[in-house]
């Protein structure tokens, strides 16, 4: 039997299926692997995307949620669609699962099976006793480093991973280095689904999302570099489209619920997970609704290093880095009754002064962090302490250094008491400032207990009833994604007892 070519691509295109056929046993479709994020305690958001060529626009992907690796005991199941509009990603989220246990989780489509991921599910909310194993993590640049501190991160086996922000970097590569940014400066939806592919190509992230939830937050290179609510500068083309853009493809790769794909510019992240009777973990967003940065300089986006005598911008009461409403929820969600408040957010909030602060020029500041909205901290802090906040921590990654810190309410009054205490931690790849750098930032700024920024990693804690205690792990060389890890610094926090001590 003889086919013209003409006849050829008419059953081509009736029976699209032969093509695909053709081509599925041998592309990978879960070449970006799984995640799992917290929902409640009895349910969970599962996510993965489906990957290659010759995806037909809606994939049925069934998912399965076992009590063992094994997947001998399945305790739930069921389908979702995988669209084209959508990335071909998944949220999948089973619920009425039983609180405070593991679980393993795994998709299939096209004849193909993903990776096993391993999760669970926090405590009910009245379970008393036990203790929480969690990580923060930020800022993982492509082209600075290869992610080693994942690894270590995986083999920890932590109950939760508190993702704090810069997931992806919008930049295109310089020249030289370690390993390049395919495409350039990232500004449309396709351009930042290209990005989120890359990055989760890296077998190293992969295995740190397969190992426990995650509850992710982005910072500002998740769109554009230290923007400002839907301010980007004089220079940025529509800024409410690109956000958009960058909003809807963030959704689209991170385990969080469907329920929350966008339609616009906004996206609420803000949420609070609580953790047994043990701890309220208070996730928050310092991007979408802040006041643009004080004393911007000309040409450059957001951020610069302001003279705080020659800025009174910086110090107007009305600025505000989280926006009134997250503010207002915030101030009215303090748990009064765990032992532990935990606040998840993007950067450093102790004050950091880059010169002595004496004289009449009270220090000079970086605008973007909150440095830069001092009266905001100010009514956080003190908003916690009126809420009856018990044991506030907070937890900070941006600017790619360990800080541990005396949280005061007012740096400039030395009587102003310790009323929390802070771990910012440094970045899994991400360029640092040297050493040198931050022991001057810890000279200058005697509320710092410790300051390092010439290496790369995260913090691992434990928390029970009693203490908080933190490891800050720094790699040998992000350069060498075998790195070994060590532990640079011991701290903990006494409950009843405001701010971290050495040990
Ligand atoms: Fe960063
Ligand atoms: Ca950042």
């Amino acid at each position: 039997m003889e086919f013209s070519r003409r006849q050829l691509l008419q059953a081509a295109a009736a029976a699209p299926w032969f093509v695909r056929d053709a081509r599925a046993a041998d592309v990978p479709r879960f070449a970006l692997g799984v995640a799992s994020g917290p929902l409640r305690p009895d349910a969970l958001v599962l996510w993965t995307r489906l990957t290659g060529d010759g995806l037909p626009a809606a994939v049925s992907v069934q998912w399965e949620l076992a009590r063992d690796e094994a997947f001998g005991e399945i305790v739930a199941r069921g389908e979702e669609t995988a669209r084209v509009e959508e990335s071909h990603s998944v949220h999948a989220e089973p619920a009425a699962i039983d609180p405070g246990r593991w679980y393993w989780y795994r998709f299939s489509a096209l004849g193909q099976r993903s990776a096993t991921g391993r999760t669970r599910t926090a405590p009910s909310a009245g379970q008393r006793g036990g203790a929480l194993k969690f990580a923060i993590a930020s800022c993982q640049r492509w082209d600075h480093g290869h992610w080693a501190a994942w690894r270590h991160l995986a083999g920890e086996a932590p109950d939760l991973v508190l993702f704090l922000g810069d997931y992806i970097y919008e930049y295109p590569s310089p020249p030289n280095v370690l390993r390049r940014h395919e495409g350039g400066l990232v500004l449309t939806l396709d351009g930042y689904r290209e990005r989120y592919a890359q990055y989760k190509s890296d077998p190293l992230l992969q295995a740190a999302h397969a190992a426990a939830p995650w509850l992710s937050l982005w910072d500002d290179h998740e769109v554009a570099n230290d923007y400002a609510g839907l301010d980007n500068g004089p220079l940025a083309l529509n800024f409410a489209r690109q956000r958009a853009a960058a909003y809807r493809a963030w959704w689209e790769h991170m385990p969080v619920p469907k329920s929350w794909k966008p339609a616009g510019p906004d996206l609420p992240i803000q949420r609070r997970l609580d953790w047994g009777a043990l701890a309220r973990i208070h996730a928050i967003d310092t991007r979408q609704w802040r006041d643009p940065q004080a004393c911007r300089s000309f040409g450059r986006g957001g951020s610069a290093v302001v003279e705080r005598a020659a800025c009174p911008a910086l110090d107007e009461p009305q600025r505000s880095l989280l926006g009134t409403a997250q503010e207002q929820w915030l101030a009215g969600g303090w748990d009064r009754e765990r032992p532990w408040n935990l606040l998840a957010q993007q950067t450093l909030m102790a004050r950091l002064s880059r010169e002595p602060v004496d004289g009449p020029t009270r220090g000079r500041y970086w605008n973007d962090g909150w440095d830069g909205y001092p009266a905001a901290r100010q009514r956080l802090l003190q908003g916690a302490v009126a809420g009856g906040a018990r044991n506030l921590v907070v937890l900070g990654g941006d600017v790619h250094a360990h800080y541990v810190a005396d949280l005061k309410p007012d740096y400039d009054d030395p009587r102003s008491p310790v009323v929390a205490s802070e771990f910012c931690g440094t970045s899994i790849s991400s360029r640092g400032p040297s050493a040198a750098a931050t022991e001057r930032d810890r000279r200058l700024n005697p509320h710092l207990h410790f300051a390092r920024g010439d290496a790369r990693g995260y913090i691992a804690f434990e928390v029970d009833e009693r203490r908080l205690s933190a490891r800050l792990m720094a790699l040998a060389d992000a350069a060498d994604p075998a790195s070994p890890i060590s532990v640079a610094a011991r701290f903990a926090v006494e409950a009843g007892r405001p701010g971290p001590q050495p040990g």
